[in-house]
């Protein structure tokens, strides 16, 4: 881009959102235009509107100076959601849209800007004995609403209530023009936010569209009583099989708020990854007891915990565990003896302990390196139907298979996690690690938090290049079996997919939403 037009642009932001809302420092620039899959080019701006009016007028702004518009919510995508395809690009950063701006207690609803965490939102509303029924990923302590709702999210109450799109009520939303566009029931000429529907849903061509179709602006959420009782279940079983069937089981009841499941692996990767320390315990111990629904429950959790101990995951195999939640024990006890039955004829019953430390303290931060070694990961993931998952996972055992030589040469390991979404659906979500140097991006936080660590730890391009096609094979299994994606960012293949008789209706979107295909270009694999 000319460096005058260029210039030009940055005073006018500038002069939008303030001297504290530009960036341009070296290492932020690179670090903001990188997630755990790597970098491509490298942000001109970084740019931190402090309200929807400025919002607006940044988009607006970029748009006049045909300047692609990327946004970034947390970071904590890992499929080049927020990556920088064009040199001609700013970040937009949505970290100071962090207002809750309304709970509405009577209308069971919630409003927020987009850059809210879920840690944040959850916090406040746990405060006034309510939840919205999705309530974030598992990186929700840095992953913001608007980040997931552009991508799809599950975990937390996915189970009993869906993906995060399932609780999404309207949206605001800045099109690559800059004008807002209300959806839902906020549409209507003077229209409230608390209804999904009024007319077409519009609110719904905004969600999982990586930012291709519009920024998020402001986002209204269902809302319902936190339920005060909780219980957990933990299974074991012998083989996958028994753990596919034992999970689908499981939620097709429709009783639990979370299940979700782990291959020995990747236990085994959790229970060495876990911090010991006395300090870390007692956090859990505090967490757990204040999770419990009185004094005398949270007692008796931490002496089972400790009783308890955790060497009985060692053999634990497969693992899957259920976290129930009722207005009352007896409802709680009813939903638990279900589940137990249910994943009873495939699995034995084992002890709760990792249901209730999660549930006690669900989200987690980036993962940090290991006294003893570095290993990057990258995570993949597939949805499909309950009847597809046993062959989902027999092809990817034959491609690690196809590769264990490889695999054991430059140090390539995989750990598998699965996640029951609502009554009918299984995600299945491979992560190969390899031992390397830290990434660029885990080197931003090790910064913060090692700083005076010295890290050791030697290049791996063999196993970098490994998982690389591993992960290219993986992505087409997923395809060749008709699994889903949710984070598609620059990724998986979407559009590659995406039937010809289909293609027109999404391409005049995106035309009539951003005319100058300013806004994340690359996202979803549109064409440019
Ligand atoms: C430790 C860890 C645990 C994780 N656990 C889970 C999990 O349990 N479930 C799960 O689904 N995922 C999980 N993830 C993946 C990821 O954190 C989530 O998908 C999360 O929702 C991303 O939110 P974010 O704010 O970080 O989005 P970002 O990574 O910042 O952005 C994601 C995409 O959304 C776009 N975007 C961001 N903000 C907006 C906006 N306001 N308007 C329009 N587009 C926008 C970006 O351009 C990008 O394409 C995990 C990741 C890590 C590192």
């Amino acid at each position: 881009m000319n460096q005058n037009l260029a210039s030009n642009l940055l005073t006018q932001l500038q002069g939008i959102v303030g001297a504290d809302g530009l960036i341009l420092d070296d290492d932020l620039r690179n670090f903001y235009s990188t997630d755990i899959r790597g970098k491509c080019e490298t942000t001109m701006a970084i740019v931190q509107p402090g309200s929807v009016n400025e919002l607006q007028a940044v988009v607006a702004a970029s748009a006049a100076a045909n300047v692609a518009v990327v946004p970034r919510g947390g970071g904590a995508s890992y499929s080049s959601g927020y990556a920088i395809n064009t040199p001609a690009s700013i970040t937009l950063d949505m970290s100071k849209l962090n207002r809750i701006l309304e709970v509405n207690k009577t209308n069971s609803t919630v409003t927020v800007e987009a850059g809210v965490t879920w840690e944040a939102l959850n916090k406040k509303l746990t405060g006034c004995s309510l939840r919205t029924p999705f309530y974030g990923p598992f990186s929700g302590g840095i992953a913001t609403i608007g980040g997931s709702l552009a991508q799809h999210a599950a975990s937390l109450g996915s189970a009993g209530f869906g993906i995060s799109a399932d609780s999404v009520l309207n949206l605001d939303v800045v099109a690559g023009d800059g004008t807002l566009i209300s959806t839902g029931s906020k549409s209507a000429v003077d229209g409230i936010n608390f209804f999904r529907y009024f007319g077409p849903d519009l609110t719904g061509i905004f969600l999982g569209d990586c930012g291709a179709l519009g920024i998020k602006a402001r986002i209204t959420l269902r809302l319902m009583p936190r339920r005060a009782y909780r219980s957990f279940l933990s299974f074991s079983f012998e083989s996958f099989e028994q753990l596919a069937d034992g999970m689908a089981s499981v939620a097709r009841l429709g009783v639990a708020d979370c299940c979700f499941g782990n291959d020995p692996t990747c236990l085994e990767q959790m229970m060495r990854a876990q911090d010991t320390s006395i300090e870390a315990g007692k956090i859990i111990a505090k967490a757990v007891f204040a999770d419990a629904p009185n004094p005398v429950a949270g007692a008796w959790r931490l002496s089972k915990m400790v009783l308890t101990g955790q060497s009985f995951l060692k053999k634990a195999g497969y693992t899957c565990h259920v976290i129930c939640d009722g207005h009352s024990h007896a409802e709680v006890r009813q939903k638990l003896a279900l589940a137990r039955k249910a994943a009873s004829r495939y699995g034995r019953k084992i002890p709760n302990t990792i249901p209730m430390v999660i549930s006690s303290n669900p989200y987690f931060s980036i993962p940090q390196p290991m006294a003893e070694e570095i290993r990057r990961g990258i995570p993949q993931h597939g949805v499909v139907p309950f009847d597809r998952v046993k062959e989902l996972h027999g092809k990817i055992q034959s491609l690690y298979n196809k590769y264990k030589k490889d695999m054991q040469s430059y140090d390539v390991r995989t750990e598998t996690m699965f996640s029951a979404i609502s009554t009918h659906a299984f995600l299945y979500e491979p992560v190969l690690t390899w031992a390397d140097t830290p990434s660029e991006f885990h080197a931003h936080y090790f910064r913060k938090e090692f700083a005076g660590i010295a890290i050791s730890a030697k290049e791996n391009p063999n196993g970098r290049e490994l998982v690389a096609q591993l992960q290219t094979e993986t992505a087409r299994i997923f395809s060749d079996i008709g699994a889903i994606n949710f984070q598609l960012g620059k990724t998986y293949p979407f559009w590659e997919r995406y039937q010809e008789d289909s293609k027109p209706l999404l391409l005049a979107l995106k035309a009539t939403l951003d005319p100058k295909g300013i806004l994340n270009p690359g996202a979803l694999g549109l064409p440019a």
